[in-house]
């Protein structure tokens, strides 16, 4: 099955352009005081090698503000401004090079400082994200609305206002803290408008608890066409959540250049350590640049002769193992015996040979 993108415009962030049908964008934001340049600057560059393609920095005062223009001498990433409460750091983001700048209308929405912003932006060819929280939102008209309305009616009233200052560089984000009422928000504003969207669900929570939680709505919007960046927003390390977000592209085909580990849960049959075996084959491929874009690749790595030769045969490589040695294959044919010892190093030397 083949997902049918939505068709939204396409908006150029920094060197990065999502819409349309640009590859979706994996983003993630710094935890680090923006402020300390070197610890925000060695985030952004390991975010950047575990695949995030934007980054969003918290701008709290006008000393992060001016922190962007070193920040941005020593990264490559596109860098999102973060803005809440102040309008003016808006300003002072994009005057010390930020390449996107998010407002959260539940906290700036005044019409003579939303103007400043937009007049900002057009000058330095900026885009904005319009990014609504439920937990921020404002109430508009009735005060039982439900909350994915109140996202919605909240954010079509915002880029009205937007609109009417002539300006359409716009990126938006309705994100609620559970999965259904983001589902419905989004589903809710892709009917009406052609912005691209940045999906995300806001406070996830823990680790497992959010990666869950965004796998259910974002797997939900992205395979009906929905969705052009997204975020995995976690109370954890940043690169879990890149690393989240690339597993949430993969398992709905929507990443091509990376390699595809499939391997058994194993049980009683099982008689070797494939747990070690896959920890070790994908610590390796993500510790090894020039293969963490090698794809796109199925690597098969199957406990035993049961279901292992069928998959390994439709992956482009894969291991069955059996007793202490597995059976090696490629392109779908059996090729050899390879001792358990082995198996990582050979699977490694035949990744590189394809790409
Ligand atoms: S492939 Fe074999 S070891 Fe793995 S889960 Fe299936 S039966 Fe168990």
């Amino acid at each position: 099955m083949e997902i049918q993108r939505r068709k939204s415009k396409v908006i150029k962030i920094g060197k990065v352009r999502i819409g349309g049908l640009n590859p979706i964008a994996i983003q993630s934001m710094t935890k680090t005081k923006t402020a300390d340049v070197s610890k925000t600057v060695k985030q952004i560059n390991q975010l950047e090698d575990a695949g995030c393609l934007i980054v969003r920095l918290a701008i709290k005062d006008f000393t992060d503000a001016r922190a962007l223009k070193e920040i941005k001498k020593n990264t490559n990433l596109p860098l999102v401004a973060d803005i809440h409460f102040d309008w003016r750091l808006a300003i002072a983001a994009v005057e010390n090079g930020a390449d996107k700048i998010r407002l959260n209308p539940g906290n700036i929405d005044k019409d003579s400082q939303i103007k400043e912003v937009i007049s900002a932006l057009k000058y330095a060819g900026v885009p904005l994200r319009i990014g609504l929280n439920s937990g921020s939102v404002k109430e508009h008209g009735a005060k039982r609305t439900r909350m994915p309305e109140r996202l919605v009616r909240s954010c079509l009233g915002y880029i009205r206002k937007i609109e009417k200052l002539k300006f359409d560089n716009i990126v938006i984000s309705l994100k609620a803290s559970n999965a259904l009422d983001t589902i419905a928000a989004y589903r809710k504003i892709s009917r009406v408008c052609n912005y691209p969207l940045h999906l995300g669900v806001t406070a996830a929570g823990s680790v497992y608890k959010g990666i869950i939680k965004s796998s259910i709505a974002l797997g939900v919007l992205l395979s009906e066409g929905v969705g052009d960046t997204i975020r995995v927003s976690l109370t954890d390390d940043p690169l879990e959540e890149v690393r989240a977000a690339k597993c949430i592209l993969e398992s709905l085909g929507l990443i091509n250049n990376n390699i595809q580990i499939i391997s058994c849960p194993t049980c009683g049959r099982c008689e070797v350590n494939l747990v070690s075996v896959v920890k070790e084959l994908e610590q390796k491929i993500n510790s090894t640049l020039s293969l963490k874009t090698a794809g796109p690749l199925k690597v098969a790595v199957m406990g035993c002769v049961v279901n292992g030769p069928g998959e390994a045969k439709e992956a482009d490589m894969g291991i069955a193992f059996g007793k202490s040695a597995g059976l090696f294959f490629n392109q779908g044919k059996m090729v050899r015996k390879i001792p358990f010892k082995d198996c990582v190093k050979v699977l490694l030397r035949e990744i590189e040979k394809i790409k």
